[in-house]
């Protein structure tokens, strides 16, 4: 049966769409002596200078992240840092320990960088995938990541073999959590400029749980909530069916309890599909992030499009395991396969996280969705 897929809103916006995954890139940091002090870093001479450069090596650049002007705090283990996007060789401050204080040195960063990348300074930026030519500008969009190294934030209740969250242990040191965020952006922030993603953690076993979504509710943001699906959780399905533009990411990467309990190490597959039927489907995506030794072969792949074709979410996502070194030939068939079956299954498109593949398999994929002939956006290539 054709699935019918609604026209996201999202999509109109060419926003870049944020995964956990995005998160788990971060790595935590060494206390040192400027953290101690609580005074945010300055930006380095290179990125601060206001000297054009030498016409010849002059290029204009854009980010992906700094267009969109990302606020993530609590971006490492001891979340007593924040930063303005999920590459991990980009800068990171150490928090002031005042939101307020944070969110807007940090906009004052994002607007420092995109003017020297406009100048084609790259700086720490060099050789980024996210940068893409031409010159950037303001979005007005203001992008907050939530993620569990904050007070008040939980853990997830899954534990994926891929997850570099799970090496953050340590209880933050910040001195305001998730509720404060929710509130700092209630009270400073256009509800209209808001995109919000709550990720690296489980919103549904936070204490804050009800007071998060009662605001979210009021304040009708758009975003995306990460959840693992172990845990039903009514509120979250009221927000889902009242708020336009949010919906939630589950990485199911499976289509087998027994597939699911090797990669989650959680024995919850059916709680997890119990969860999903339960919320509104034109609200969901699906995930399906390709692991060489437990999901790249035909079988879990056909089970999982079978449970799409069930479910009908409203995006289908394919993904890639970023800490496996290379894109091997197994994973580039089980890609082709993916697609070629999610089409004949009736799925009208699939996301494919950009900045999960490199360039060669992104070729691959191409071509061979040219040759298939599929209709124009299929394979839809968006920044994760
Ligand atoms: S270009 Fe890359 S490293 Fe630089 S700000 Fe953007 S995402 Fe971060």
């Amino acid at each position: 049966m054709a699935m019918n897929y609604l026209k996201p809103k999202h999509e109109a916006t060419l926003l870049p769409l944020q995964t956990p995954e995005c998160q788990a890139t971060l790595q935590p940091l060494q206390p040192s002596g400027h953290q101690a002090t609580l005074q945010p870093l300055q930006p380095p001479r290179h990125q601060t200078t206001q000297q054009p450069l030498q016409p010849s090596i002059h290029q204009a650049k854009q980010c992906m992240f700094l267009n969109y002007n990302y606020f993530i705090p609590g971006a490492n283990a001891n979340g007593n840092h924040f930063r303005a996007c999920c590459v991990s060789r980009e800068r990171k401050f150490a928090t002031s320990g005042n939101i307020a204080k944070d969110h807007s040195l940090c906009l004052e960063y994002i607007k420092q960088r995109r003017n020297d990348l406009n100048r084609g300074n790259l700086g720490n930026c060099t050789g980024c995938q996210f940068l893409v030519d031409g010159a950037g500008e303001d979005k007005q969009q203001r992008s907050f990541i939530i993620n569990s190294g904050l007070p008040g934030g939980s853990r997830c209740n899954a534990a994926c073999i891929y997850c570099d969250s799970l090496e953050n242990k340590n209880q933050s040191k910040c001195n305001y959590g998730v509720l404060d965020i929710f509130e700092y952006i209630r009270d400073n922030v256009a509800p209209q400029s808001v995109y919000l993603s709550y990720a690296s953690a489980e919103i549904v076993l936070s204490e804050y749980c009800d007071e998060m979504l009662n605001i979210w509710e009021e304040a009708g943001w758009r975003g995306i909530i990460f959840t693992s699906g172990i845990k039903y959780n009514d509120k979250l399905r009221h927000i889902l069916e009242v708020v336009d533009g949010v919906w939630l990411n589950v990485s199911l990467d499976c289509g087998s309890a027994a597939t699911y309990k090797k990669i989650k190490r959680r024995n919850k597959f059916d709680a997890v599909l119990d969860t999903i039927r339960k919320y509104p489907n034109d609200r969901i995506e699906l995930k399906y992030c390709l692991l060489e030794d437990y999901n790249s072969n035909e079988h879990e792949i056909c089970n999982f499009l079978n449970i799409c074709t069930e479910i009908q979410p409203k995006f289908v996502c394919l993904s890639n395991n970023k800490n496996e070194n290379s894109f091997s030939q197994t994973k580039l068939a089980a890609a082709l396969f993916f697609i070629k079956q999610a089409f004949s299954c009736g799925i009208k498109q699939i996301n494919l996280t950009l900045d999960y593949f490199d360039d060669f398999t992104l070729q691959q994929i191409k071509e061979f969705a040219l040759s298939q002939s599929y209709p124009n956006g299929f394979v839809k290539y968006e920044y994760k």
